[in-house]
């Protein structure tokens, strides 16, 4: 599913639409080269499910936890870290294991391998514009294929 918007706004925007159709559980990967806007989609993500106060890039702390009205957002960031051990270490079958919980990887296509199979890939390049960004969103597994049309319906502004 392709998509793009043309300011950071709304790109929160978006990710606060793709919010609704977020369960506990679900696990996101944000793939794009930096500043492509992984963190700003977070944000909106976050602020969508409740979250107060600032979400900022957890680069150099790896994870952070955020506690939202609607779910709790684990927030990790796996760029230049030895990504697999590292992420054993933060525990990710725990995160994901919390059903009241959203888990958000940056970066983390470059671990696939190390993760389960139920995921929606969301992949952020720069357009034409400074502020212009596409982004392509690949459902992997049936949890996310199941909620195929949704996400159209819901993301139809942007497409
Ligand atoms: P990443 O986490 O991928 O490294 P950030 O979200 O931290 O990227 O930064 C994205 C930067 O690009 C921010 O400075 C943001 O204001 C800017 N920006 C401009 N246009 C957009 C857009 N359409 N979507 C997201 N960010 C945008
Ligand atoms: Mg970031």
């Amino acid at each position: 599913m392709q998509l793009r918007t043309s300011s950071v706004d709304a790109t929160r925007a978006l990710a606060a639409a793709l919010a609704e159709l977020v369960r506990g559980g679900d696990l996101l990967v944000l793939a794009g080269d930096l500043g492509a806007g992984k963190t700003a989609f977070t944000q909106g993500l976050g602020a969508a499910l409740g979250v107060e106060g600032p979400i900022t890039s957890p680069t150099f702390t790896l994870a952070r936890q955020y506690d939202g009205t609607r779910l709790r957002l684990h927030h990790l960031d796996v760029y230049r870290f030895d990504a697999t051990a590292e992420v054993l270490d933060v525990g990710l079958a725990e995160l994901l294991d919390d059903d009241r919980a959203v888990t958000v990887i940056e970066w983390g296509d470059a671990i696939l391998p190390a993760l389960p199979r139920n995921l929606l890939e969301v992949r952020f390049t720069l357009g034409e514009g400074d502020d212009d960004r596409d982004i392509v969103l690949r459902p992997i597994g049936d949890s996310w294929a199941a909620r195929r049309r949704a996400l159209a319906t819901a993301l139809d502004p942007w497409s």
